[in-house]
């Protein structure tokens, strides 16, 4: 955990969100400025800065976190129409929140 990381904060729940699912290693939660209908936020619960941080240690937990997004896909009904996951990485990337997140969303054309 680190304290001054916000999704840190929400997995120990030191700051509220609409969390949509959770397991052992995975947290998926509404983004506070949804820009589609449908925008989940799905995060590892262990913090890792971004894709640019990757070990291979973190191998499994990206695949948990794909396989949450797939699961939240047809929770809310996208499944088959479909739905965008994507992985903003490092500043030029257009990463904001230095904790490693996939946004889902669904409901927009574009
Ligand atoms: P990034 O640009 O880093 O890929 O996206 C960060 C996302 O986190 C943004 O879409 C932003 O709206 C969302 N966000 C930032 N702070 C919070 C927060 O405290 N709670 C929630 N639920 N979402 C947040
Ligand atoms: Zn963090």
């Amino acid at each position: 955990m680190s304290a001054d990381c916000v999704f840190c904060r929400i997995v120990a729940r030191q700051t509220p969100a609409d969390i949509e699912y959770e397991d052992d290693q995975v947290l998926a939660f509404k983004d506070i400025y949804p820009k589609a209908p449908i925008h989940l936020l799905i995060i590892p619960k262990r913090h890792i800065e971004s894709i640019a941080r990757l070990t291979p240690e973190d191998t499994a937990v990206v695949g948990r976190c794909i396989q949450a997004a797939r699961l939240l896909g047809e929770k809310t009904g996208y499944g088959e129409r479909g739905y965008r996951v994507s992985c903003n990485v490092g500043p030029e990337g257009g990463q904001v929140v230095y904790h490693l997140h996939f946004h889902l969303t669904a409901g927009r054309r574009g």
